[in-house]
């Protein structure tokens, strides 16, 4: 089958109480269409657009998944967009061990997909729910599932296995799984891109960092250890999560606050990171702007935020036979340059100064933000929507 212009996949990603949607056209990218259904589950829903005519808001029908992804296809049939969808691709979190590559739907491993569900309670029934709304409402459509994981299958026993008893591994899954593998995917190919070398032969360390936060070491192209686990909670300290603790905090936690498991874990998720330790927000550009007027705890927030991701990037360093980039990405990797410089500055002894002048551009044409003496740090826009929209288009295109 050939592409056609005017084609576009539609990439769904479900979360909890949202659903972020865009309508993509897979080889040049361009978006035709793209909104967020928010405060799913309660009755003040609303989904809200942005196409090429300006921004527009839909009337939902209710106030669940299935009513948001109602009002996505009356959008797409009032902004004409229905008939030139070829795929729908899903971002799905956990594939476990099953899945390490993107996977064209069918009702067979649909149901191989429900029994992994447990491994990401909060996130996989809701991605579910997205597949089974679209196969009732546009049965005629591929569907392809993108895991957050899948990239990180290549990590070797010794970077995924917790210290536990290996019963536990053999029994359960536990392991570590790691996650924003779609966008490690996508920087890596973009940044060996800009390099003008293969990703086959590229050595990068990468830091994720927007609401969730995460860093990976990349070896000629295969991730190789990260620092997100079981869980996305694992690891760097992130908007609302904690990152790594000592674990015996929380049964500590319970006793002393008198709580429940789930309500530490509540706290661990959804009230620490740079919400916790600022007090003020969960959002960078907030805890900055009282930083700057004085704020004690916003500053040791941004303080830990950036020393954390210094000793993981260093930690991670030790899978990497040479360090060809450190590539900075997401909301805050790609935007703030106060995160970039402290970051790297921590990171001296891996070769690491910044360019005060380039940092302060967020890069210059090849995303070069150091000196030219220093080991080479840059910023990559990430783009997982795309990445999602070309393993649809290569998927339903091959199986056409
Ligand atoms: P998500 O993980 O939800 O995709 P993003 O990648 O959009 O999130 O990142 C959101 C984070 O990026 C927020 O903390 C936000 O404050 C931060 N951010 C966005 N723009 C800037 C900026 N100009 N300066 C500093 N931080 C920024």
């Amino acid at each position: 089958m050939l592409f056609m212009d005017h084609e576009y996949t539609l990439v769904l990603n479900c979360g909890s109480s949202s659903l972020k949607f865009a309508v993509l056209q897979p080889h040049t990218g361009a978006c035709a269409l793209q909104g967020l259904a928010e405060r799913l589950g309660s009755n003040q829903a609303s989904l809200t657009y942005q196409s090429e005519q300006g921004k527009g808001q839909v009337q939902l029908t209710g106030h669940d998944h299935q009513s948001a992804i109602a009002g996505v296809i009356e959008l797409l049939s009032a902004q004409n967009l229905l008939d030139s969808i070829r795929g729908v691709g899903h971002r799905v979190v956990h594939g476990g061990e099953a899945f390490s590559q993107s996977l064209l739907i069918t009702d067979d491993n649909l149901k191989q997909l429900e029994t992994i569900s447990h491994l990401a309670p909060l996130h996989n029934p809701v991605n579910l729910l997205g597949i089974k709304a679209i196969s009732q409402l546009l049965p005629q459509l591929p569907q392809v599932a993108v895991f957050d994981t899948a990239f990180h299958q290549t990590l070797p026993e010794a970077a995924y296995l917790y210290a536990l008893p290996y019963e536990q591994y053999e029994q359960f899954d536990v392991r570590r799984y790691g996650f924003h593998g779609t966008s490690y995917r996508y920087v890596s190919e973009k940044a060996a891109n800009m390099l003008g070398q293969p990703v086959t032969d590229s050595h990068f360390l990468i830091a994720h960092l927007g609401n969730g936060c995460s860093a990976c070491a990349i070896r000629n192209g295969q991730s190789v250890d990260t620092s997100m686990g079981l869980t996305p909670l694992e690891g760097l300290a992130m908007g609302t999560r904690s990152g790594d603790v000592d674990p015996s905090l929380i049964p500590f936690l319970c006793e002393r606050l008198n709580l429940e498991t789930s309500d530490v874990m509540n706290i661990l998720n959804k009230q620490s990171g740079l919400q916790g330790l600022s007090g003020i927000s969960n959002d960078m550009r907030e805890i900055q702007q009282a930083a700057e007027q004085g704020h004690v705890r916003a500053n040791l927030a941004i303080e830990v935020f950036a020393f954390r991701i210094a000793r993981y990037l260093g930690a991670l360093a030790v899978s990497l036979p040479r360090i060809d980039a450190l590539v900075f990405t997401g909301g805050i990797g790609e935007n703030d340059r106060l995160t970039r410089s402290l970051v790297l500055e921590h990171l001296a002894i891996l070769g690491f100064e910044v360019d005060g002048a380039l940092n302060q551009t967020n890069g210059n044409d090849q995303g070069r933000i150091t000196t030219d003496s220093s080991t080479l740090a840059m910023v990559v826009a990430t783009n997982e929507e795309l990445m999602i929209a070309q393993d649809t288009f290569a998927l339903t295109t091959q199986n056409a």
